[in-house]
């Protein structure tokens, strides 16, 4: 089972309706009215040692790293955080001041970035350390940005660099080092907080990007009920992934993960427009009428298999 049809079998609708929810179980985040002009938004996502991050990760970047992926959720919704809480689970060897120094440094540090507070949280003992963040932002009301509106025509545009943070894991795994600034890539994602909140009202859809971008594209064209076209030449690549062929490339690009940009569709008249004064955005692709993902690689249609990231 994966875990799309488990969420969708056993907690999708499980539970009455509230009033105040406007969003629930299916997009990046969760939204709630708080006053007539305010919505809160809110995810949680859990990093477990061995799974989520290798066990002999800096304490400092495990910290920061279930911080940002949570934040980054929030980012593609276009919500601004304020406040996140900490559920702990902590093996005995790490009950420590060696390891919970750094571990709240990780924690200060992402934090004091991003103006978002510590309110709370749980700690238990386990075998595994495990890191569980909720996140909480808020959003003007109704402007929240989803991943079923995106329209035929949007252009397919990305924040930045996608592949290295999947190519740092891969050498790591493979008992390699690799070069500092991909480490820093798998390490200290940077979650896209200011432009998601400067595309609301520009783009129509969003995503960002942690399982993969073909399997997180797939889920704004699911959801959308549209198809892409996608041009692999135009994704934006690290220098330092080079050499790889386009195989290896395409590989850590659309089925790897880790890479914690934003995804997100607008039309052409609206990336015209915000192109011009916004930091840099990547256009890799189209919104098409035809179900599927086209991709191409310089007009030369291509056949790679799309296999994001499995729990199960
Ligand atoms: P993301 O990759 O953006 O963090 P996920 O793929 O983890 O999103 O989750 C997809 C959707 O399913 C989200 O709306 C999330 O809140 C919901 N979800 C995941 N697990 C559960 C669960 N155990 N109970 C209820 N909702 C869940
Ligand atoms: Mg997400």
């Amino acid at each position: 089972m994966s875990e799309f049809s488990l969420i969708a079998r056993y907690f999708q609708g499980a539970t009455s309706t509230h009033h105040s929810t406007r969003l629930g179980i299916g997009d990046d985040c969760a939204i709630s009215q708080l006053a007539d002009d305010c919505q809160l938004v809110s995810c949680t996502d859990t990093l477990v040692s061995g799974r989520h991050f290798l066990p002999d990760t800096c304490p400092h970047a495990i910290a920061y790293k279930s911080v940002a992926v949570n934040l980054s959720d929030l980012a593609a919704m276009g919500a601004t955080p304020f406040a996140i809480l900490l559920a702990l689970s902590l093996p005995k060897s790490a009950a420590c001041d060696e390891f919970l120094g750094r571990f709240a440094k990780g924690i200060a540090d992402i934090c004091q970035q991003f103006g978002v507070e510590l309110i709370g949280g749980d700690t238990t003992g386990n075998d595994t350390l495990t890191v569980t963040i909720t996140a909480l932002g808020t959003v003007p009301a109704n402007s929240a940005l989803y991943r079923h509106t995106a329209k035929i025509h949007d252009i397919i545009c990305v924040s930045g660099e996608i592949g290295s943070a999947n190519y740092a894991l891969s050498q790591r795994l493979a008992g390699n080092s690799p070069p500092a600034q991909l480490q820093q890539a798998l390490d200290y994602p940077m979650p896209q907080v200011a432009l998601g909140r400067q595309l609301l009202g520009v783009a129509n859809s969003m995503i960002d990007i942690s399982d993969g971008l073909g399997q997180d594209l797939g889920h704004i064209l699911a959801a959308s009920g549209v198809g892409a076209r996608l041009d692999l030449h135009k994704i934006p690549t690290n220098a330092l992934l080079g050499k790889l062929d386009h195989e290896q490339l395409w590989q850590h690009q659309l089925n790897g993960g880790d890479d914690y940009q934003l995804l997100f569709t607008l039309s052409p008249e609206k990336f015209a427009e915000f192109n011009q004064h916004s930091q840099p955005i990547y256009a890799i692709g189209e919104i098409v009428p035809t179900q599927g993902l086209q991709l191409f690689w310089h007009d030369t249609p291509v056949d790679f298999p799309i296999k994001g990231w499995q729990h199960f």
